[in-house]
């Protein structure tokens, strides 16, 4: 169970704009955490004494929230406090971090609790960046998006419908209809392609070159940067990926850039290819490295670059936690 809060304030004291306001507090609370309205428990509102026209509970009862507890409370007379303001606490049956909200008068209230961070990480293939974005994400407690399954996500369904990359017409009718979603299981990304779980089959390594042939296309960029951009909109979230810095979120309050020799890089995806059950001899791996990072470079739309306020990471002879700590110290500074 989690616990969200919220706040926002109303225009007057009548019972229309009591309504009006917690309509939106709640929907926007519900769209932000993505949540059903069955996945909320109990819902506490506190008001102002200057609020006395309307219950805030009755208001989200007939906003239909009705199958939860609800309860509201009048807040005492406080020299200097805001004024109009109803306060929400809700709690609800989720796995996601909550996300807060405080709209209108209210916005100023908490900004220690709606603070969003956006990080990017991108690299070539191989450099680590998914390892240190998951060991990010899990100290921050933020979310973690590995941009480069929805890439792969993209070309298992090209695949699956026989559709060649040289036809851009026929990819662009795929891609435009794609059923990709990414969901989060006690905090891992699951990538969902047409309601089933790929997330193990994207990783197979014939995928990995298609991913990154699919990924050139104008079209299918277009179509990811998209739900990237809403994902980083909604929730404190790292990216890791090719363009992040650059294209998706050139605005990211951290930018982080991270590479490792072509043959460390090699040696590192083969040892993750064993354990993933997969034999592909070290040579092989090496020369798809080569070939990926000049495709990945080269490409036309958003090439791989590094991003000129990055902070550059090179991880040849680092260990994980070095890098991750080098990361984490680099944001601890700044927030
Ligand atoms: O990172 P990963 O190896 O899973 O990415 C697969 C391919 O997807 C990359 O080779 C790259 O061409 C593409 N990609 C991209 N932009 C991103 C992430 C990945 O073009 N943001």
């Amino acid at each position: 169970m989690k616990a969200i809060r919220g706040a926002i304030t109303v225009e007057k004291d009548r019972e229309e704009d009591i309504k009006k306001a917690v309509g939106e507090l709640l929907a926007e609370i519900k769209e932000k955490n993505c949540l059903n309205v069955d996945d909320v428990i109990s819902i506490i509102f506190s008001s102002t004494d200057d609020l006395r026209s309307f219950y805030p509970a009755k208001a989200a009862r007939e906003a239909g929230f009705s199958a939860c507890a609800l309860f509201s409370a009048a807040e005492p007379k406080i020299k200097g406090s805001l004024k109009k303001c109803i306060r929400v606490m809700l709690f609800v049956e989720t796995d996601k971090k909550p996300v807060h909200v405080y709209l209108k008068g209210a916005a100023a209230l908490r900004k220690d609790l709606t603070q969003k961070i956006n990080i990017a990480l991108d690299g070539p293939a191989g450099s680590g960046k998914s390892t240190i974005s998951k060991i990010i994400a899990k100290k921050l407690d933020i979310l973690c998006l590995d941009t480069g399954a929805m890439y792969r996500a993209c070309a298992l369904k090209c695949l699956r419908e026989n559709v060649g990359f040289e036809d851009e017409n026929a990819v662009k009718a795929v891609i435009e209809n794609i059923n990709l979603e990414v969901k989060y299981e006690n905090g891992l990304q699951r990538t969902m392609l047409d309601g089933n779980d790929v997330s193990e089959e994207i990783r197979k390594p014939e995928i990995s070159m298609l991913a990154s042939t699919v990924s050139a296309i104008p079209c299918v960029r277009e179509k990811m940067v998209e739900l990237q951009r809403k994902i980083a909109q909604n929730s404190s979230c790292i990216l890791d990926g090719r363009d992040i810095g650059t294209n998706v979120l050139p605005g990211a309050q951290f930018k982080f850039y991270l590479t490792a020799s072509a043959e460390v890089r090699a040696k590192r995806r083969t040892e993750e290819n064993k354990l993933r059950g997969y034999s592909q001899p070290y040579e092989e791996i090496l020369q798809e490295i080569i070939k990926r990072d000049e495709q990945d470079k080269t490409r036309k739309v958003a090439p791989l670059r590094c991003a000129e306020d990055a902070v550059i990471v090179d991880s040849s002879e680092m260990t994980i936690d070095e890098v991750a700590s080098f990361i984490l110290n680099k944001i601890q500074e700044k927030i």
